[in-house]
């Protein structure tokens, strides 16, 4: 059968595996070797892990592009290298960047820091304002955003946001992180590159760190041109796990998709919550939208305790099940306050700015029962009440 041509659920467990042969293992063996015998001739390809051409990674890379439906993906050892490199493949000095505002820490710092110093300024917008098209100029060249945005979960419609962005003559990148492709397929709503923090979902046990970028052939051979000379190379036991991860990706995330959105109607309306932040409630502004565009709302919940910060941090101390830690995308519940994790370098006035009040909370949303993480809420608090 064609593998491409197969539902997700398939795809996630066979794109690219070799093919079977009398005696093999079903299971793709670790190759670590880190060169490969080239004939005595010289000429065809050299194979060497940093080039990202060793088998593990090749055999991700087809894995990842068929999850995306796009012709080439590209491996690295991080989110964090993958979105550096898919920038550089496309920028030089001189050229400008249009962000979302709502970016992961980190993609803030690489360009408020780093890219700066190559000489290529960013403007932030709000791309749900009426004038964000203002930002661009003759020298921007990307647009860059996350969808979902974290911690808020906001989503825009990315098929008119491209055709605008095209119009002025930038590639659009999006970090898909958040959705992954079971969710999400960026490239078929005119995005230009699509990246991953494979850390996350792809993973999806918190014991892997990678990423990827996937595209069509042309951008690809450009990041893939960047990523063998700056080298943040994947180590083929990174990804073997990720490959492994993957197999199971579309049953996670259909449990994360539903214990988020069981979780967020219980905690929706509830004394001690006053706010709740999730797609799949009709309060959420891209509710709709998100119905629409989207295959699912995630597993991304977050919830504003009533008293602030003092109140929530004393709310996540008392939860048992869900553990305090500032990643996502992991089988097990974890949680976070965005004011000492994502948002700690703003002021209380900032992140009100921002939408992200002292008081909130978030939660990336595990695949254990929703019933008991309902009941770790339900405890936490109770336990702030009865104070
Ligand atoms: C975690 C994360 C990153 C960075 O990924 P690393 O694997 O930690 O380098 C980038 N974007 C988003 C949305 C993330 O959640």
């Amino acid at each position: 059968m064609d593998v491409k041509r197969a539902g997700p659920s398939t795809r996630a467990i066979h794109a690219g595996e070799i093919p079977a042969e009398l005696g093999g293992g079903v299971v793709n063996p670790v190759v670590r070797s880190t060169t490969f015998y080239n004939a005595p001739e010289g000429g065809g390809e050299i194979r060497y892990s940093r080039y990202g051409n060793a088998p593990n990674g090749v055999l991700l890379e087809a894995r990842i592009a068929a999850l995306e439906g796009a012709a080439a993906c590209v491996v690295v050892g991080s989110g964090m290298a993958a979105i550096g490199c898919a920038l550089l493949s496309l920028l030089r000095t001189g050229d400008h960047v249009v962000a979302a505002e709502a970016l992961y820490g980190g993609t803030r710092t690489l360009l408020d820091r780093e890219l700066t110093r190559l000489g290529i300024e960013t403007t932030y917008v709000d791309l749900f304002s009426s004038d964000w098209e203002e930002a661009f100029g003759a020298s921007t060249r990307v647009l860059l955003l996350e969808m979902p945005s974290n911690p808020l979960t906001r989503v825009v419609e990315l098929a008119s946001i491209s055709a605008r962005a095209h119009a002025r003559g930038a590639a659009v990148v999006v970090d898909s992180t958040l959705a992954t492709p079971i969710n999400h397929r960026p490239l078929e709503h005119g995005a230009d590159l699509v990246v991953h923090s494979a850390t996350k979902y792809f993973g999806g046990h918190s014991d892997v760190t990678g990423g990827a970028v996937a595209g069509d052939e042309a951008r690809i051979a450009e990041v893939r041109a960047r990523t063998s000379i700056w080298g943040p190379a994947l180590d083929p036991q990174a990804a073997w796990l990720l490959e492994r991860g993957i197999k199971t990706l579309p049953l996670r995330m259909e449990r994360h998709n539903r214990n988020a959105l069981e979780v967020a109607r219980w905690c929706d309306g509830r004394a001690g919550i006053s706010r709740v932040h999730h797609p799949g409630l009709a309060s959420h502004p891209d509710h709709e939208a998100t119905s629409r565009v989207l295959d699912g709302f995630g597993g991304i919940m977050g919830i504003e305790i009533a008293g602030g910060g003092t109140a929530a941090t004393r709310f996540v101390r008392a939860l048992r099940l869900a553990k305090v830690a500032p990643s996502l995308g992991g089988v097990e519940t974890l949680v976070s306050e965005p004011r000492h994790t994502s948002h700690v370098g703003l002021t209380p006035e900032e992140r009100e700015r921002t939408g992200i009040q002292d008081g909130f909370v978030r939660f990336s949303v595990g695949i254990e029962d929703a019933a008991d993480i309902i009941a770790d809420i339900e405890g936490a608090l109770g336990a702030l009440a009865g104070e």
